[in-house]
């Protein structure tokens, strides 16, 4: 199979031409920017990809993580990605120029992340994590733990982690039990256990910076006693070295996917030893967290999108080389077989695939793009992207991870039996997306922050912001005659978004939460194809307009696929809200008012 794995033109067409990323350089913050250095980036992250990550995206699942002796080791080849993603300032990209950032938008580090997972996604597990808890601990930390950790994080000689989940306490935070207790040197006593810690331990960097939460002893209980500790696997001496600081990894996890980055168990303060060091103020810790939850949301729903990108271009180039059957209506046997891609069903999965992976990526864009607005302007601009933001990452994190799961399906359905065997990059991709509906909060737990918090925060003003944005890609789309079907079907489906959320606000209203939330996944669905159509809509006007200035035959063939996927999308994908919509405006209690005897045989 050829190494395609994203598409470059595709790339800038949404960059440039979907979201005008050029508007950030007039910004003072990202002045020092340009399209070329942007694209100079994204090429350069495009190279790194194609000959230091795909090569050994089989290997890393082959070869996966073990625990020996107590150290957990992984394939050779981590040491060295580390290595060039520090070397080469991708770590700190996005950050500031006085912690040696380079001040690039957040948009044009997730397309060159992007491409680093779409290569080879369990890689981008070390990268991502790091750059995360780096992020977290210049946000809230001392000057003291920033300089000490953060430093060797970026540089790539440190992992960072995200150190959650406990065994009781997964989707429910509220209820770990990892304590901390004071003690007259300045540092707090960590003892507890953490379960299924991304790249929680490994040998492929010299330390382990865990960006921990726990309960300080004596605290409020429920998540108002929960504070954020910087936690190291080894901690700095006076002398200037490192020191075991009793992190012990118990277990290292055996996944479906995702199984070139370790997954651990960690047993802390076994010994009675374990330093943790507070972030922040105490039992602010989960406030303080969501700012790496949130960056690690919009990250897994990235990572689902260039899953499903990578497993478009193998599905497509094996539809156009294998040759099977012939057309319904030419059955003559003497004549030669067409290839797959030939057929109708064919080309539908792949619509779907393209439709899916090319509408998420515009999503994930789209709130980079909110990001970067919202980090360099005044405080109105400031409010109102980060509250689209907010409203928009649970389906940035949730429409990729399932639809994606979907898309892969099908692009193994077009392999036929190859689809399923190893020797084809189908069967690994379909278990390395299946992660993605279940790590940073499910999508049962996404959808529950869509409706309960998400619609109603400040009397619904991000539904209002939402509906202004959305409202001018659809003026803009009134010039062209070509878009108006289109236009007019977003507007329906606007309108009935609009009915299902006022008919389930009915519930909130009543302080009946159970009904209010018993189907918030399926509203998350639904408004998920909502805000996917929009974009597509966002892509067809920029077709368009592409279509209507002078273009070679190669970009007008690139608009034409563009508008074409635009329309499967609103045939095929948007009439799937009228079922969404028609059960979320009912009003029984089926699922919420049945007794679990239901379930006896
Ligand atoms: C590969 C992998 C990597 C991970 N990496 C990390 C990491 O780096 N750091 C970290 O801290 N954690 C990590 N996790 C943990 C992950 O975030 C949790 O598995 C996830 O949040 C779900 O928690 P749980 O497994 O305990 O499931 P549970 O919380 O037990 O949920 C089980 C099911 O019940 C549903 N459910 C739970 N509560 C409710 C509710 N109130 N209402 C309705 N439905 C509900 C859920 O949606 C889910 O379908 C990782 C997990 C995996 C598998």
């Amino acid at each position: 199979m050829a190494n395609k794995f994203a598409g470059r033109r595709n790339l800038d067409f949404l960059l440039f031409e979907v979201h005008d990323v050029e508007r950030l350089f007039s910004l003072p913050y990202f002045e020092d920017h340009t399209r070329q250095t942007c694209e100079l980036a994204i090429d350069t992250a495009m190279k790194l990809a194609a000959n230091l990550l795909y090569p050994y995206l089989r290997e890393m699942d082959e070869k996966e993580p073990v625990l020996e002796e107590g150290a957990v080791r992984v394939h050779p080849v981590v040491r060295t990605m580390m290595k060039e993603w520090g070397e080469g300032g991708w770590l700190g990209s996005a950050m500031p120029y006085e912690v040696g950032g380079q001040q690039m938008p957040v948009t044009i580090r997730m397309v060159c992340d992007y491409l680093f997972a779409a290569a080879n996604f369990s890689a981008t597990g070390y990268s991502l994590l790091t750059t995360g808890a780096a992020h977290l601990i210049l946000t809230h930390a001392s000057d003291a733990l920033k300089e000490t950790f953060v430093p060797p994080m970026l540089a790539g000689k440190w992992q960072g982690t995200m150190a959650l989940t406990e065994p009781q306490a997964g989707s429910s935070l509220s209820d770990i039990l990892t304590r901390a207790e004071p003690t007259e040197q300045g540092y707090y006593k960590i003892s507890g256990q953490k379960i299924f810690i991304s790249a929680g331990d490994h040998d492929g960097v010299d330390n382990v910076v865990h960006m921990m939460l726990a309960k300080i002893k004596g605290g409020p209980p429920g998540v108002k006693g929960i504070s954020l500790f910087l936690v190291p696997k080894k901690r700095p001496t006076e002398n200037g070295g490192l020191e075991a600081n009793d992190v012990n990894v118990s277990a290292v996890y055996h996944k479906l996917g995702y199984r070139g980055c370790p997954i651990t168990q960690l047993s802390l303060g076994e010994n009675g030893d374990c330093r943790g060091f507070l972030v922040g103020e105490p039992h602010k810790g989960l406030t303080y967290m969501f700012q790496m939850m949130n960056e690690a949301r919009l990250g897994v729903g990235m990572q689902a999108t260039a899953i499903t990108s990578a497993a478009y271009y193998a599905s497509l180039e094996y539809a156009g080389q294998r040759l099977q059957g012939r057309k319904p209506s030419t059955k003559d046997p003497a004549l030669p077989q067409v290839s797959i891609i030939e057929h109708a069903d064919i080309r539908r999965m792949l619509l779907f695939q393209r439709a899916v992976s090319e509408g998420a990526l515009s999503v994930i864009l789209q709130c980079g793009l909110y990001a970067d607005l919202a980090g360099t302007q005044d405080a109105a601009a400031r409010e109102r992207y980060e509250l689209l933001l907010d409203l928009l990452t649970p389906v940035a994190k949730s429409y990729p991870s399932e639809n994606g799961i979907i898309s892969v399906s099908q692009g193994l359905q077009i392999l036929g039996g190859y689809g399923y065997c190893r020797e084809f990059p189908l069967e690994q991709y379909y278990r390395d997306i299946r992660i993605h509906p279940i790590h940073e909060g499910t999508t049962g737990i996404q959808a529950m922050d869509l409706l309960g918090r998400k619609v109603v925060m400040k009397q619904g003003r991000a539904v209002q912001l939402f509906l202004e944005e959305v409202g001018e890609t659809i003026r803009a789309s009134a010039a062209h005659e070509a878009l108006k079907p289109y236009t007019a079907r977003l507007e329906e489906g606007l309108e009935k978004w609009r009915a299902v959320t006022m008919h389930r606000l009915q519930f909130a209203m009543k302080n009946d939460l159970e009904n209010f939330l018993a189907d918030a996944t399926l509203y998350l669905e639904l408004f998920g194809i909502v805000v996917v159509a929009w974009q597509w809509l966002a892509q067809g006007l920029a077709a368009s307009k592409g279509l209507d200035g002078p273009c070679s035959d190669a970009s007008r063939r690139f608009y034409e696929g563009k508008l074409h996927t635009m329309r499967y999308f609103f045939h095929y994908e948007m009439p799937k809200i009228n079922g969404l919509a028609a059960r979320l405006m009912e009003s029984d209690d089926l699922t919420v008012g049945m007794h679990s005897s239901v379930f006896d045989d």
